[in-house]
């Protein structure tokens, strides 16, 4: 508990890690881009770094929730990057990244004597809330042993291996999954507005059926029934996600024919909505080739 944790990039994912962490009673120094991004933390008794470097000079162990691959590489190994910091030992990258690149960070930071754990995170916005997200770590193992109860803070952390990237690997696996679900789950939707069924009813049907999904299960029923799109995470970092899963499938040798169509969806979708919009959108795009909507017919509060 005495070492000191400092997290940078505290958005849809980041902010509620880094409450947690505050909550547990980590002594937390936070830095993101975007100043008003702070103030919640601030207010949760965590201290504002000025800087990147500045959090990394301060902190024995600097995790990082940030959008892309690009930015991480910046942010880890850039000028005034955490690599600079004078007191840091270990760097936990929580976001999706894929495994070459944790690979190419891993080995830029080894050369200043610093760990990496790549740690991403699966179970959406609420899971971050509720501190029950999947947490998929690799690296050095005597790091695991020291950061596991603050990931154990932040969600359900599991060690998948040494090897830098395989957490980054499991991850994307388990995105693939989810964005190919969530694509085929919106074909049945529209398929199924399209038929004239109602969608509430598909919801319970296939909750209590085998094509249960966490489309069917979370993104339908919270935001695309009841029509807000607010899920909480956006197309691009979905089609991020599908993309670099079958780069890495491709570098393998490892065909995934269905990943194709599956990513031409959220190319679309994101060439249409733009890297701001929420991933629940695709349903719309579907939709409108359809000419249907699906929209639930119950006067329910959005849960
Ligand atoms: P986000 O865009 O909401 O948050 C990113 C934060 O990083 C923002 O607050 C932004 O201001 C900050 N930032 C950007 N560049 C920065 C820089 N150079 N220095 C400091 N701060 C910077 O993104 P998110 O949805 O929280 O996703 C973060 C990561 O987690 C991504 O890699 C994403 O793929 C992954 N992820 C997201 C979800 C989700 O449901 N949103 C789920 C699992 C994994």
């Amino acid at each position: 508990m005495s070492d000191r944790i400092g997290f940078i990039g505290l958005g849809s994912m980041g902010k509620p890690m880094a409450l947690n962490l505050a909550a547990a009673g980590y002594d937390l120094l936070v830095f993101d881009s975007n100043p008003n991004a702070l103030q919640a933390l601030v207010d949760a008794g965590a201290t504002a770094a000025a800087s990147v470097k500045d959090l990394a000079d301060n902190a024995d162990c600097v995790m990082v929730s940030l959008p892309t691959p690009a930015i991480v590489k910046t942010v880890a190994l850039g000028e005034g990057g955490v690599a600079e910091g004078r007191r840091v030992k270990t760097f936990v990258d929580l976001s999706t990244t894929g495994p070459r690149m944790a690979l190419d960070v891993a080995k830029g930071l080894a050369e200043h004597n610093i760990d990496q754990l790549d740690a991403p995170v699966s179970g959406g916005v609420g899971g971050a809330e509720k501190a029950t997200i999947a947490v998929m770590v690799s690296g050095p193992e005597k790091r695991w042993e020291q950061y596991k109860d603050a990931l154990d803070a932040i969600g359900n952390p599991f060690f998948i291996g040494e090897e830098a990237g395989q957490g980054q690997m499991m991850k994307l696996l388990n995105n693939y999954l989810s964005a190919t679900a969530m694509v085929a789950t919106a074909e049945a939707f529209v398929a199924g507005a399209k038929a004239g069924l109602d969608p509430d009813k598909m919801v319970e049907v296939i909750w209590a059926g085998s094509g249960m999904n966490t489309a069917v299960r979370d993104k339908f029923p919270k935001s695309v029934l009841p029509r807000s799109f607010d899920y909480g995470f956006r197309t691009e970092l979905m089609y991020k996600d599908v993309k670099l899963c079958l780069e890495e499938a491709e570098a393998m040798g490892v065909p995934m024919w269905v990943g194709q169509p599956v990513k031409q969806w959220w190319s679309y979708a994101l060439a249409r909505g733009g890297n701001q919009e929420d991933f629940t959108h695709i349903v719309r795009y579907m939709e409108e080739g359809a000419g249907t909507e699906v929209r639930s017919r119950r006067n329910t509060p959005k849960k």
